[in-house]
């Protein structure tokens, strides 16, 4: 049975940013991953709102933070999946160990939406994909359908155009939601086509991708669209499923937390993208990192007092 301090559950930038502050904080500290370390940004191409970073590399960016958190010690265990969760006592079982502490921080985060239309999962890896800097460069010359009209969608529809041809960003709105400086970088793309008003109903092709069926919300008109490849980027959902039922969640599963972060089991914290909470980046992520840290730790010392 493994024993620590702090236990955190997931190595992206919230789950690395608590372990530092953590293991600086003279607890022993583990960090658990299903994957290797680095999160949801180590996918972003670029990041040019980390403050002190004017332009860097999502990879790097997080290869920082992971390096940061092996200055003071921090435990990893990356590929570790984690079959079951006790948050009450603490305790958990991955495949390889199990884990027993004193605090636990839940930095799992937060996966793509689907879009839920046929062709979808069948064409996933044939010209369906959730990750324009993993796939991008195989459409070369060629035509890309993004969905959706967030940050996600509008950011990565100019990066593809690094690689494509023509980008198509379908968007069930005619106003995107995307902040103001990323809708102004994409209408000023000649690359890029919006197609508003419009949901996609099917994903179509041979062996690959080549049609995108549409239909306008307003006019009930159905189009076939010719595309290469569809990225669906519509927004994510919390990756709770391992705690589902065990704290509160709000109506859409993310976990509810005070500002200290603590949720509603007494020495489980939430952070970063799972949890309720107005902003998602990389430095909100952070900074939740360092509140929760901050307060197991003192969750940590009451522990003893109580003991004494
Ligand atoms: P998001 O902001 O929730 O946007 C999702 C988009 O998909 C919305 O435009 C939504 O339309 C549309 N949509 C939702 N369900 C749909 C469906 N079933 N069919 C078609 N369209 C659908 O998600 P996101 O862009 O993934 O961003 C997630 C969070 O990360 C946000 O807080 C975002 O600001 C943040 N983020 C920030 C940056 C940055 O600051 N550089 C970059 C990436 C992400 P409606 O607009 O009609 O709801």
């Amino acid at each position: 049975m493994e024993n620590f301090d702090t236990i955190i559950l997931g190595g992206g930038p919230a789950g690395l940013s608590a372990a530092i502050y953590s293991a600086r904080g003279n607890n022993s500290t583990a960090v658990i991953d299903i994957n290797m370390f680095g999160g949801q940004p180590s996918n972003y191409l670029e990041l040019e709102n980390y403050p002190g970073f004017e332009l860097i590399g999502g990879y790097d960016l997080m290869e920082k933070f992971e390096n940061h958190a092996d200055k003071f010690g921090v435990k990893k265990f990356p590929m570790q999946e984690i079959v079951s969760v006790d948050l009450k006592n603490k305790k958990f079982v991955t495949k390889e160990n199990e884990f027993v502490a004193k605090t636990i921080i839940i930095a799992t985060g937060a996966s793509p939406m689907k879009l839920g239309i046929k062709g979808e999962k069948e064409f996933i890896g044939r010209g369906v994909s959730y990750c324009a800097v993993c796939d991008g460069a195989f459409y070369r010359n060629k035509t890309v359908a993004v969905v959706g009209g967030g940050n996600s969608a509008v950011e990565e529809a100019c990066y593809l155009t690094k690689f494509a041809d023509k980008v198509y960003v379908i968007h069930r709105r005619d106003t995107l939601r995307a902040d103001k400086i990323v809708q102004d970088r994409a209408f000023n793309n000649e690359k890029i086509e919006f197609i508003f008003d419009s949901i996609p109903k099917e994903i179509l092709g041979d062996d690959l991708v080549n049609t995108i069926v549409l239909e306008n919300v307003k006019t009930k008109e159905i189009t076939n669209l010719y595309t290469n490849g569809v990225f669906p980027y519509i927004g994510i959902k919390p990756n709770t499923n391992l705690f589902d039922g065990q704290l509160e969640q709000d109506e859409r599963g993310f976990i509810v937390t005070d500002e200290t972060m603590k949720t509603s089991v007494d020495g489980v914290y939430a952070v970063g993208d799972i949890r309720t909470t107005p902003l998602r980046q990389v430095i909100t992520a952070a900074s939740d990192g360092a509140v929760a840290a901050v307060y197991a730790t003192k969750y940590i010392e009451s522990l003893k007092e109580t003991k004494v």
